[in-house]
Formats: structure tokens, sequence, C-alpha cells
């Protein structure tokens, strides 16, 4: 493989590094973007494509702000496939509480809290409707993102070591060595490689989607799937129509003593619940992991002062909507270094 010397790399070819290279290749940087795999196979493959703010009160406008940035790169790329509105639910009387109070709280935010019976699922006497939401292809995007000029690519490159001399970095990689003046850590779960003091500062977070045959299969009450997306739980629990009009189901595992378990448990009760079929009646799984922090906000700064190493980790379950933030705070901290 060809050596490459470049302004700034991004390690990690996911959503994060995508939007972040993009960002940087737009104000003319020369970019160069090495991941281990294929590009965009780890969890942004998995992700559901459903772009949403944080219901949280502390991450409302950000992530607002990130899923207006985002409509409209998703848009420019004709990867926008369409904008809906969200439905966030809790299933504990103080989290119901909360939801409720943010869209009170926060009124300019394009939420508003409902009550109307046909939009939410028995068992819901309310609900904090998300508007201005989208779904996203997000395969889409990341390729039509990375198709730039000032961007170069190497796939299946790890980076197993990071030496700084002087001014530069080098990226050590089996076959290949990559010479840059900033270099940007964008790796997600699998951080602990190159860094284990941010291996601490993030925990991985397990994954699994189900997708059902046609949903009139599954025996669906029509509200479930009828275009307006469900999260539960600070969406631990979604269900939402995909584009090739099958139902999708997914579900999280957070906590650190679940690392073993498989989050398809989880998910077996909530199709339970609704009365939405076994998995074993349906025709896909996929599992796969993402980091989250403990306040649910990423982590983005410089690893090193003396060098020129930045991070932008943790995106979690909201990934879509954070992307764009975080791709401005690293630009931010590359042309102030
Ligand atoms: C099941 C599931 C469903 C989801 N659904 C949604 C959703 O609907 N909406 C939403 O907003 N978010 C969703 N998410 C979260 C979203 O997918 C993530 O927040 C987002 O994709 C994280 O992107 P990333 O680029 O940080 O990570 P990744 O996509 O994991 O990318 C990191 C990349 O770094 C590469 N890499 C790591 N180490 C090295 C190394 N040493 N050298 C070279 N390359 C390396 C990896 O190969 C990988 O490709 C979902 C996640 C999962 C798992």
């Amino acid at each position: 493989m060809n050596d490459l010397t470049t302004d700034v790399l991004v390690i990690g070819a996911g959503l994060t590094g995508a939007v972040i290279a993009a960002q940087l290749a737009d104000r003319n940087a020369r970019v160069g973007i090495v991941d281990a795999q294929r590009v965009g196979q780890a969890a942004t493959r998995r992700a559901l494509g459903l772009a949403t703010i944080s219901p949280h009160m502390a991450h409302i406008r950000e992530t607002k702000y990130g899923l207006e940035r985002l409509k409209r790169l998703a848009a420019q790329h004709g990867a926008l496939l369409q904008s809906c509105s969200v439905i966030h639910l809790a299933t504990t009387r103080e989290r119901e509480r909360a939801l409720q109070q943010l869209a009170e709280a926060v009124p300019d935010a394009g939420l508003e809290w409902t009550t109307q019976r046909d939009l939410l699922p028995s068992g819901f006497a309310g609900g904090l409707l998300a508007h201005d939401s989208a779904l996203v292809d997000v395969d889409l995007l990341l390729v039509r993102l990375l198709r730039h000029p000032n961007i170069a690519i190497r796939q299946y490159a790890e980076v197993f070591r990071l030496e700084s001399a002087g001014e530069v970095t080098y990226a050590l990689c089996k076959d290949l060595t990559i010479t840059a003046y900033c270099v940007i850590l964008a790796t997600n779960v699998y951080v602990g490689l190159l860094s284990p003091y941010l291996a601490d500062s993030v925990r991985g977070a397990r994954g699994a989607i189900w997708s059902s045959q046609p949903p009139q299969a599954a025996g669906a009450p029509a509200h479930l799937y009828a275009g307006m997306p469900l999260l539960f739980d600070d969406a631990r629990l979604a269900l939402m129509p995909g584009k090739d009009g099958k139902l999708h189901g997914a579900a999280w595992l957070w906590h650190e003593r679940d690392a073993d378990k498989d989050p398809s448990e989880e998910l077996r009760r909530f199709l339970k619940r609704f009365g939405l079929g076994k998995p074993e009646q349906t025709s896909q799984w996929s599992t796969g992991v993402t980091t989250t922090t403990d306040d649910g906000a990423p982590r983005v700064g410089r690893l090193d002062v003396e060098g020129n190493m930045l991070y932008a980790l943790g995106l979690g379950a909201y990934g879509l909507a954070w992307a764009p933030v975080v791709a401005e705070r690293i630009a931010a901290l590359a042309f102030a270094g």
C-alpha cells in the first residue's frame, strides 16, 4: 500500500469520522481517513437511521442544532429519506414527568407533550413528540461525504500505534505509514488499542436490531408502525418503519454489568409486550456496539497537549444528531492548534 502524508488524519471511517473529515476538507485541509475494515462497517452500519434529539435538558439545544445540520447535510447528499416526528416514551413515572417538563421548559425546541390516544401505544398516557426528526440513509450519506477531492481513504488498514516526532505524528499500520500534522481518533468503542486513557472515559454499549417481515405479518397494531417511530426509555428500545417497508425494532444494554448479555433478550420482551411476534419468526437480527458516556454527551478534546492529537468518541444512541456538533468542535480545535 502507498504511504500517505496529509494535513489531518482521521482514524475511523464511521459516521463520526466521515462528518469530521468532510467538515475539515470543506475548509481546504488535505484529509486522510483510515479504517481497519471497510468504511462504515461498525456501529454506523447498524444504525436504524433515525435522527432525533436527545431528550435531556442538558443536550436538547445541541442535539437540535446537530439534527438540523445533519438534515441539511443529508438533503445535500441525497440521503434524507424523510422528515418525521418521533415519540419519546417512558415506562417510569419519574422519567415520564421529566419528558413532560422538557416540552414546557424548552418551548422553541419543536417538542410537544401529547396525550392523543391514537398516537400512543396502549398503556401509555402521554409521550413527547419531537417534531422535525428524520430518517436518514446513513450508508449513502457516509459514502457521499467521503467522496470529496480533499479526502484520501485507506481501508483495511488498522492503526496499531501512533508516534509523535516534533510537529508530525506517524500512524503505523501493518503495510502503511501515514504522516500527519493533526490526528483525530474517531474509533468509537475500539479506542482502547490506541489510548487506554480514553478507553476509561467511555464505555461500550451493545445493541440489537430486529427486522420483521412486512409488518402485517407480525400483526402489529396499525399505529405502532404507521409512520411514527417510537423511542422508549431514552432510546433503550425503539420501534420504527424502515425504508424497505419492514418494521424494525432495536434494543440496548447500557450497563457494564450486562456486558456479557445479549440485548436480544431485551428486544424479545419488548416484542412480546406489543404483540409483535417472536424474533425467530422474523427475517434478520444484527447486533453492534457503540460507546456511551455517563452524562450522555460525547467526549471531544485534545489528547496530547504537546502534539496535535484530538478525539471524538461516545456518541451513543443519538449519534446521528451529535455527529455535526462533534465535527464543529473538532474543527475549532484543529484550526486553533
Ligand atoms: C444497533 C444500533 C442501532 C443504532 N441506531 C441509531 C439510530 O437509529 N440513530 C442514531 O442516531 N444512532 C444510532 N446508533 C448509534 C450510532 O450508530 C453511533 O452513534 C455512530 O454510528 C457512531 O459512529 P462512529 O463513527 O463514532 O463509530 P463506528 O461506526 O463504530 O466507527 C468507528 C470506526 O473506527 C474504526 N477503527 C477503530 N479502531 C481503529 C484503528 N485502530 N485503526 C483503524 N480504524 C479503526 C472501526 O473499524 C470503525 O469503522 C445505533 C447503533 C447501534 C449499534
